[in-house]
């Protein structure tokens, strides 16, 4: 049995180096090493991870909860292990110096294996109902009494998901398929092998053990699992239209939906929803499982659409927000779904009745879903489409989405595979570019775990000339890599007015550009309005807080994506 210590040790070599090649081949080295009956828990704890994505368990504890089991298990006062973690920055190495330091004896110790590490830890995330916080508690503690100081590390470091060992999921990638491929089969050929396995299973603990057991040959032949998301194909953003038909002579346009991408499985009588990111939400949507379950005509398949919630008397489509309340609720849900009717809109099949479609072109796919697809109007539909190579066919049809309030047009080669990901040679994206915006920054909050010492999230705002007020409008806090945080954190600091728990209230002086995908109407927000996915650009040095956008213009904008009501 592998001790965990063995484990740790690898954590930190790979913690301690950082070039991808050296991380890939300690990793290597190690899957060969380690036996059949534990390569699936070693390769996803090497990710950082317990549960593969798919899985829908989840640890469930706090950083509060763990910093009560650091203080039970070493004897040191949460206070102190509070100020321990400040000190670091960092709740792992605050594990470990407790443990090193320990103020109490351990009686019983047991010599931590992975295994038993990895059931504990499917224990915790499984326990639940009344009682349950306790429970959680009391594994976390036994298991931190348990462990060496650098074990401890990495047990919070990975209950917490956050191991920083800086390896991700391409280095995983790249070394099961050095262990166990690289032999037989070209580097490239390999990778694209463990690659295309992993898109369909979405573990790789279980792609390592094909990969030993049947080589490349069993990765190749692997196929979707109903019930069991598989990552989506996605579009790039193309310039033009043009531009898109000098590379496809012919293509086919479908109307680019503004809603909720569904890729929905269904087998038998059983059907499952996910969302583009994985996410189940079957439950929410009872009404698509239904249309879904009656009128596809066959017994087994994996299609993908895009639900929009529908005003039944206009046909016309509902706010975006209508959409995210059904996927929020938790309660009342067949009331909702009378209330915000959906209509799902499908363009695409990647399996049918044992076929894996991936491989077929486009064309090929497009026609056997429209086979097994029985339209009922206004529920289930296929995606509204033209087939051409004529730009002013495509400019009209790409109006014509635009004026029903769409998002735009995708444009797609015909001939093209199920690819998972972005790729060219697919599918492109054609939609207006929203105008980015000049904004203050009037607030932040502090980070959680790994970004708690950088203030992460920022409070936006724009210029009322009248009153000279700064009204807020959304929260950014992504598309910020660790160097901008940290500029950002040193730029805000000396900036600070007032500290309320993590929030922080900043002297309007910044000035940042942000870009976003859509401006809501909002109550959150002192403007009344939110802009959704704000993102940084970058940061106007050149202009002061006089210069920022006006309430007036936020407006506007909001308005010329001609939303309301
Ligand atoms: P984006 O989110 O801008 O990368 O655009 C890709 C998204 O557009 C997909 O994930 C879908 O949710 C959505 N979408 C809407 N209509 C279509 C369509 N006809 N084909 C593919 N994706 C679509």
């Amino acid at each position: 049995m592998l001790e965990y210590s063995k484990l740790a040790d690898i954590y930190e070599k790979l913690e301690k180096i950082s070039s991808k090649l050296e991380k890939t081949n300690i990793l290597a080295n190690f899957f060969k090493e380690v036996e059949k009956e534990e390569l699936k828990i070693v390769v996803l704890l090497c990710q950082g991870i317990v549960f593969p994505k798919y899985s829908e368990l989840e640890f469930g504890v706090a950083t509060q909860m763990l910093i009560k089991a650091i203080s039970r298990a070493s004897g040191f006062s949460e206070k102190k292990v509070e100020e321990f973690y400040k000190e670091f920055g960092d709740l792992g190495l605050a594990a470990e110096h407790c443990v090193k330091n320990k103020k109490q004896m351990t009686l019983f110790r047991k010599k931590l294996t992975v295994k038993y590490v990895y059931d504990v830890f499917l224990r915790i995330a499984k326990a639940s109902g009344e009682g349950s916080q306790d429970k959680k508690l009391l594994y976390v503690s036994e298991l931190l009494n348990s462990a060496e100081p650098k074990e401890a590390r990495y047990i919070v470091r990975t209950i917490l998901g956050e191991l920083r060992i800086g390896v991700a999921e391409g280095i995983i990638r790249d070394a099961i398929a050095k262990a166990f491929l690289f032999v037989k089969a070209n580097k490239e050929e390999a990778i694209e092998a463990v690659d295309y396995a992993w898109n369909i299973l979405g573990d790789f603990g279980e792609v390592a053990l094909l990969a030993k057991e049947g080589g490349i040959s069993a990765l190749k032949n692997v196929k979707p699992i109903l019930g069991r998301p598989i990552q989506p194909m996605l579009g790039i953003k193309a310039e033009s239209i043009e531009e898109v038909l000098q590379r496809h002579k012919e293509v086919i346009v479908e109307f680019k939906y503004d809603g909720l991408r569904l890729q929905v499985h269904k087998d038998g009588n059983k059907v499952w929803l996910f969302t583009r990111r994985l996410e189940n939400v079957t439950k929410q949507f009872p009404d698509v499982v239904e249309v879904v379950k009656n009128h596809l005509k066959c017994n087994q398949c994996i299609v993908e659409g895009e639900a929009w919630p529908i005003d039944l008397k206009s046909g016309k489509p509902l706010p975006f927000q209508k959409l995210s309340q059904r996927i929020q609720r938790k309660y009342d849900i067949e009331k909702m779904a009378k209330e915000i009717p959906v209509q799902l809109n499908l363009f695409d099949v990647m399996f049918v009745d044992g076929k894996v479609l991936f491989d077929r072109p486009l064309k090929e796919r497009r026609k056997i879903l429209e086979r097994i697809v029985e339209v009922v109007p206004f529920k289930l539909q296929l995606a509204e489409h033209i087939v051409t190579g004529n730009l002013k066919e495509i400019e009209e049809f790409y109006h014509k989405a635009l004026s029903l309030k769409q998002e735009g047009v995708m444009i797609k080669n015909p001939n093209s595979k199920y690819i998972f990901g972005r790729h060219v040679g697919g599918w492109y994206k054609i939609k207006p570019t929203m105008e980015t915006l000049d904004l203050v920054i009037v607030g932040a909050e502090w980070g959680e775990g790994r970004r708690a010492k950088w203030l992460s999230s920022y409070l936006l705002a724009v210029r009322d000339p009248d009153t000279g007020n700064f009204l807020t409008c959304g929260m950014m806090g992504t598309g910020l890599t660790e160097e901008q945080f940290e500029e950002m954190t040193q730029m805000l600091k000396p900036l600070v007015i007032k500290e309320e728990g993590k929030k922080v209230e900043i002297e309007p002086k910044i000035v940042v550009e942000v870009g976003y995908q859509e401006i809501q109407k909002s109550p959150n927000y002192s403007s009344g309005y939110a802009l959704r996915f704000p993102r940084l650009i970058r940061v106007r040095t050149d202009k002061g807080p006089e210069d920022a956008d006006t309430i007036k213009r936020l407006i506007e904008l909001y308005k010329s994506q001609g939303k309301e009501g």
